[in-house]
């Protein structure tokens, strides 16, 4: 790649900016331009995330990209900006297994270990010791990073990112796009909706859970479609400080937020359409699902007063649940940073390095995450994280 070359790219949320960012860093010195259609971002799925981060994955290129993550959030001032703070917590996610599950969790325990990431398993003696506010009914073993996974603010992670990419030069434009101009089997520019063209050696399909709808340009389908999962921020008469993220048996999940908590559970599949432009919480899905369960496992959930309530949207890879990375086999200056389904906030610096990585130099350097290529699409080969939420 020319030094000069122009590159752009379509989102501006965590995994553009980041991009961008990091394009910066790789030694990029030509013009970097983020499309983004709101910067305000409304709808963003960076802004409405849980914004929790773990080293407990089932594929181990996910765990190679959450360490590289903690990394980097643990570094934000010094990396990015100064002034930031993202109040990263670092009290571990504490996920339950039962005896269907407990061979493939040790499995996944020991490649997460052999990886180095510090996860532990504890007993029901165990569990019972530090958790006395929780219920062991069907629970076998749970496993935890104590000091290695946690959350933060995710709206400070991306003012911070933005800022920084500010800082470096890269233009952010705030359009929608809504076309590719190829030549042959290359990109040559981006379309907006306001009539402007932008010429493009490169294209980068950061575009969230709006990204099938910019690959649908170049007539690729990718199986990313938005899927909305609403989140419910809740007091309870219990002590949050000392907790850390809890994933229960059934999948629900809850963790400390302030002086409450908030927590979520994946809809039914038959209540999980394509969300489209439908931001609306599904309010039910408190009292039908989450509640009973949470209040089983907790009991002190069993009084609980609502704060408030809010939906974004996954961008769920339908093929495997995990993230797409890396160029188009065929257009290869069409480079994919996508379908992270629920754990792109997490993996967003280990992404944004990897493309960078790859458009500067045409080879992954630091975590090879070839096994996220478009290719196991195009072929068939489904690699799926199991540990979706
Ligand atoms: C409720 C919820 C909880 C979550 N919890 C976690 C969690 O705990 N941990 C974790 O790691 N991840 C979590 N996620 C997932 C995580 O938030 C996303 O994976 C991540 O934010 C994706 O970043 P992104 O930049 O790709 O997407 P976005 O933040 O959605 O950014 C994409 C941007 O592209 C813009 N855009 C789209 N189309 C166009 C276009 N044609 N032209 C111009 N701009 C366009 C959009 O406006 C948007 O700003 C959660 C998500 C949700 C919704």
């Amino acid at each position: 790649m020319t030094r000069a070359a122009n590159i752009v790219i379509i989102g501006g949320g965590i995994i553009g900016c980041l991009t961008a960012w990091f394009l910066r860093e790789a030694g990029h010195e030509g013009p970097i331009t983020v499309v983004e259609r709101d910067s305000s971002y409304k709808f963003a799925s960076t802004a409405l995330s849980a914004a929790s981060i773990r080293l407990q994955f089932a594929c181990p290129v996910n765990v190679e990209l959450s360490l590289f993550g903690l990394s980097f959030l643990r570094a934000v001032r010094e990396r990015l900006d100064a002034d930031s703070n993202i109040g990263l917590v670092e009290r571990g996610y504490l996920i339950l297994a039962g005896d269907k599950t407990l061979e493939r969790r040790r499995e996944a325990l020991a490649m997460q270990r052999a990886l180095g990431a510090e996860v532990v398993e504890l007993d029901r003696d165990a569990l019972r010791a530090r958790y006395e506010w929780l219920s062991l009914d069907g629970v076998t073993m749970a496993t935890i990073g104590d000091n290695d996974e946690g959350w933060f603010d995710a709206w400070s992670l991306l003012q911070a990112a933005r800022r920084a990419a500010l800082r470096r030069g890269v233009t952010i434009i705030e359009s929608e796009a809504v076309g590719l101009r190829t030549h042959g089997d290359r990109v040559t520019g981006v379309a907006l909706a306001d009539g402007r063209r932008i010429a493009a050696d490169w294209c980068v399909n950061a575009a969230g859970a709006l990204s099938g709808r910019v690959s649908e340009f170049l007539d690729i389908p990718i199986p990313v479609v938005p899927r909305k999962r609403t989140v419910f921020h809740f007091k309870a008469p219990l002590d949050a400080r000392s907790m850390p993220m809890l994933i229960d048996l059934t999948g629900a999940w809850l963790r400390p937020e302030g002086e409450g908590f908030i927590g979520g559970i994946q809809p039914d599949e038959a209540a999980d359409p394509n969300a489209h432009d439908d931001f609306e919480p599904d309010h039910a899905l408190f009292e039908e699902r989450l509640w009973p369960v949470l209040a089983e496992r907790v009991p002190a959930l069993e009084q609980v007063r609502l704060l408030n309530t809010w939906a974004g949207h996954y961008e769920m890879n339908l093929f495997d649940q995990n993230g797409i990375i890396g160029p188009h086999p065929k257009i290869a200056n069409f480079v994919f940073a996508t379908g992270f389904s629920g754990h792109g906030l997490q993996h967003a610096p280990g992404a944004a390095r990897a493309v960078a990585e790859q458009i500067v130099s045409g080879a992954y350097r630091t975590i090879d995450v070839t096994p996220l290529a478009f290719e196991r699409i195009a072929e068939g080969r489904p690699m799926v994280e199991s540990a979706i939420y």
